[in-house]
């Protein structure tokens, strides 16, 4: 099951800039803990084009992520630090892995050896959508971000739900 973080995992704020800045949902363990049972690999694929844009370093990131893994028992968190408008070098620019690329999805892929077809990608977002549509999984929208009212643009989910805890019933 693919994860978006903000949103999904945690208080959508915007840029979260620190560890201590992370709001992680109450429930997240738990949902993670369903999941994994039912023989699935919980794997966070989120965009941080922050650190393109400087508001954070890819340290202060895996700090997060560290916190994420040992907070909600999730296996693994894949990123993108890029961003077409960043103006950190090595960082601003196109790449392959920005949602709603598939470079994170296609990365864990090969490290997990996942099955694609028993695959979910779960977000807030409509990129988020397009990411799973774009890979060829099945996709749930959560109303616990951003909200459903203002999508980017028009998707069609497989499931919209409210949020976290109405996943793993479907599994
Ligand atoms: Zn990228």
């Amino acid at each position: 099951m693919f994860l978006d973080r903000d949103g999904v995992l945690t208080k959508e704020k915007g840029y979260v800039v620190s560890p201590e800045d992370m709001e992680i949902f109450p429930y997240v363990r738990d949902c993670i803990r369903q999941i994994r049972e039912k023989g699935y690999f919980a794997i966070v694929v989120t965009n941080q084009g922050g650190i393109a844009k400087g508001l954070f370093t890819e340290k202060t990131l895996c700090e997060m992520n560290d916190r994420l893994i040992r907070q909600t028992g999730v296996d693994a968190v894949y990123y993108c630090p890029h961003h077409p408008e960043g103006c950190v070098e090595g960082y601003a620019g196109e790449c392959t892995c920005r949602k709603p690329s598939m470079g994170m999805l296609e990365a864990a892929r090969k490290d997990f050896a996942v099955d694609m077809e028993m695959s979910w990608m779960v977000g807030d977002r409509a990129s988020d959508i397009l990411t799973g549509k774009n890979a060829g999984i099945r996709t749930i929208l959560l109303e616990s971000g951003y909200g459903t009212a203002g999508l980017e643009f028009a998707v069609e989910p497989d499931y919209v739900f409210r949020d976290l805890r109405d996943v793993p019933g479907i599994l």
